[in-house]
């Protein structure tokens, strides 16, 4: 048999034991906020690669938002070493898992399979893809022990809330620097026949208008913040939603509709505050003095932070050149900027042919329209080599009843591990 038959019969040989990790993972329920269950799945995780002769580090990322002693911020880098020098192969996923939400017709943390597919919260995104990268590697490592290089697995907190607690924190570290790891493959689900790329940078920002209280009665008194900001929602609407529309962008985006820039208004708040949930009684009578909105800003790698920003600040200045009494404040939350590894990058190519291999038709090339821990790789440890390759449905991801393919978890396993062949195999 050649080494890809070996490695494909081998996949197939532990597709119960892809499936049986996959649940117990499942079953940790490492929900995020606030960051249950770190120690828990890294310490399984810690038994489960050390008795396959990975050496394990558990790192708590100490300080880092979030973190606390009642919530700590674990996570595990697992090392194997092969026999003589060459690259090092990480597979990085996130250990975190969205809140469980409404909707579930089975027990979000049962791990249930039926026909075919493993049902639970984190699923598909990304603990089928966990499972995957482990069993991809352990197969290997049983066809070629004598393999060049290094792999590397880790599993990482706070993915779901900007990963400074996992990834960002890990890369500060030194732990995803190029001289340390040459190719990373993020396990994400985008599906088994498509390499994603990167994503599309982001923006937020808060924007607040200003009014003056005074009585309901006699708001001609007052100033109403809260029309202020009608008149900057009007501008959005008017001017800022068509310009977003004719931007548009040569990267892959999937879906198609995010192939331009987008903006979300994430918030909006003025006036009176929300009254507590048993409050009976009626409101005060009062002017709004204040409003804010929070915008969500997705740009496209050919756009700069730059001008994103400026297109909003020289909207807000134009109002208020033209409108009465209109002062606003804008504050910065937080930015990333887009990134996307070239196609000729060699995770890329190496990942593909695996992907004609074993599925027997091309790569699909796509970008995210929201950003994952792949921008703490690229901007802090300045590492470019990174893909996110992975089973499972995107769409699925945050759902009710989220699950995951087990045919497309081997389907998975069989391209991760062609993988470690073509770029470690001696
Ligand atoms: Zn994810």
């Amino acid at each position: 048999m050649d080494l890809t038959a070996r490695l494909t019969a081998e996949i197939d040989a532990r597709r119960d034991d892809l499936i049986a990790l996959t649940r117990d993972l499942i079953r940790i329920p490492t929900l995020n906020p606030p960051g249950k269950c770190y120690r828990d799945i890294c310490e399984f995780l810690d038994a489960r690669l050390s008795a396959s002769g990975f050496t394990t580090e558990l790192l708590r990322a100490t300080g880092t938002p979030g973190d606390s002693d009642r919530y700590p911020r674990w996570n595990i880098v697992a090392r194997r070493a092969g026999a003589a020098p060459g690259d090092c192969v990480h597979f990085n996923s996130h250990t975190d898992v969205v809140a469980v939400g409404e909707g579930w017709t089975v027990d979000p943390f049962g791990g249930e399979i039926q026909q075919g597919r493993i049902y639970g919260r984190g699923a598909c995104d990304m603990k089928g893809g966990l499972a995957t990268s482990i069993v991809a590697a352990e197969a290997f490592l049983a066809v070629c022990p004598d393999f060049g290089g290094a792999i590397e697995i880790s599993g990482t907190a706070d993915e779901e809330t900007g990963g400074y607690g996992g990834v960002a924190w890990l890369s500060e570290k030194g732990y995803f620097s190029p001289e340390k790891v040459q190719h990373v493959i993020i396990p994400e689900p985008l599906n088994k026949d498509r390499i994603c790329l990167g994503h599309r940078g982001v923006w937020w920002a808060e924007i607040e208008t200003h009014g003056r209280i005074a009585h309901g009665s006699m708001p001609f008194l007052g100033d109403s913040a809260i029309r202020h900001m009608g008149a900057v929602l009007e501008e959005i609407e008017r001017y800022l939603y068509p310009l977003l529309a004719s931007k548009r962008t040569e990267m892959p985006v999937v879906p198609e509709g995010a192939r331009q820039s987008t903006m979300n208004i994430n918030s909006i708040h003025g006036g009176a505050p929300e009254p507590e949930a048993d409050f009976t009684g009626f409101p005060a009578a009062c002017v709004a003095d204040r409003c804010r909105i929070v915008i969500d800003r997705r740009f496209l790698i050919e756009e700069d932070l730059a001008e994103v920003k400026a297109e909003i600040a020289g909207m807000l200045e134009r109002i208020r050149a033209e409108r009465p009494g209109f002062t606003y404040e804008i504050r910065d939350l937080w930015d990333v900027t887009p990134t996307m590894t070239e196609r000729e990058a060699p995770v890329v190519t190496t990942v593909a042919g695996a992907i004609e291999t074993v599925l027997a038709r091309q790569a699909d090339y796509v970008v995210s329209p929201g950003t994952y821990d792949q921008k703490h790789i690229d901007r802090i440890g300045r590492l470019k080599n990174c893909i996110a390759y992975g089973p499972g449905i995107l769409d699925l991801a945050h759902q009710p009843d989220e699950w995951v393919g087990v045919d497309d978890m081997v389907d998975s396993a069989k391209v991760m591990a062609l993988t470690l062949a073509e770029l470690l195999a001696t």
